[in-house]
């Protein structure tokens, strides 16, 4: 099954797509990340996007979608893809729709973790990411150990545009692009609300009862055609 996971920026979604992703073998794919690795790997797209991504401004659909075809072109991901920070805008969605027609895929499931502003905040000014496993920690609410993280604390990285100043043009962002795509799959009835400012364990089992409802539902359906 593919999955989406919305939420503003710090909403947890990357945490989340990580241990969904370990639960239900599925592939965290996150067009945040792909975009990271084109500017740390100083790619010539990597070039003409690190202002962008600086600032907080959205990258061109254009770029998103030939990310996302590659994705969807793969076989080794074939329906088993939870999309973390896409579709971002309309057109995304609309674009995606396209992608998986032509693909033979489509989406199971999408979740939106509603977090209020504060909790944001505080989760993205305390972020770190581990430049060598790829895992996400909060040095306020989940700090890595060495009991929780066994490449020790020297690759911790915070991200560039994790900064007060960029943080809100990326939520009211998030409120005018994003935010009305969530109607366009209510209305595919594929959308689930979550409490996202509860702890990290909490959301996860809500999630994982959510996806495993769905995977006997689907189970069934396939046992009683
Ligand atoms: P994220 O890691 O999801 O917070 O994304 C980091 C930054 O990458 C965003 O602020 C945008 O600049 C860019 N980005 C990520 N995903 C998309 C997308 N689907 N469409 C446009 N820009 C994106």
């Amino acid at each position: 099954m593919n999955l989406i996971l919305f939420g503003p920026p710090g909403a947890g979604k990357g945490t989340q797509a990580g241990k969904i992703s370990k639960q239900f073998n599925l592939q965290k794919i996150s067009t945040g990340d792909l975009l990271r690795n084109e500017i740390s790997t100083n790619t010539q797209l990597g070039k003409e996007i690190v202002s962008l991504i600086d600032k907080g401004n959205f990258v061109s659909d254009e770029i998103i979608k030939n990310l996302i075809n590659k994705i969807l072109s793969d076989k080794s991901l074939f329906n088993r893809i939870i999309f973390d920070g896409y579709p971002r805008n309309l057109n995304q969605a609309k674009t995606l729709d396209v992608l998986l027609k032509k693909n033979n895929q489509k989406i199971s499931i999408a979740l939106s973790l509603n977090v209020d502003r504060e909790t944001i905040i505080k989760r993205i000014l305390g972020r770190q990411i581990c430049e060598k496993c790829g895992e996400i920690f909060n040095k306020f609410f989940s700090p890595s150990t060495d009991y929780t993280h066994k490449c020790g604390n020297k690759f911790l990285k915070k991200r560039s545009d994790d900064n007060e100043e960029i943080i809100s043009s990326r939520y009211e962002t998030y409120l005018k692009k994003t935010l009305p795509i969530i109607d366009f799959y209510k209305d595919k009835k594929l959308l689930h609300e979550i409490n996202g400012n509860s702890d990290i364990d909490e959301i996860s089992t809500k999630i994982r009862d959510i996806i495993a409802s769905l995977e006997t539902w689907l189970y069934n359906l396939y046992l009683y055609k």
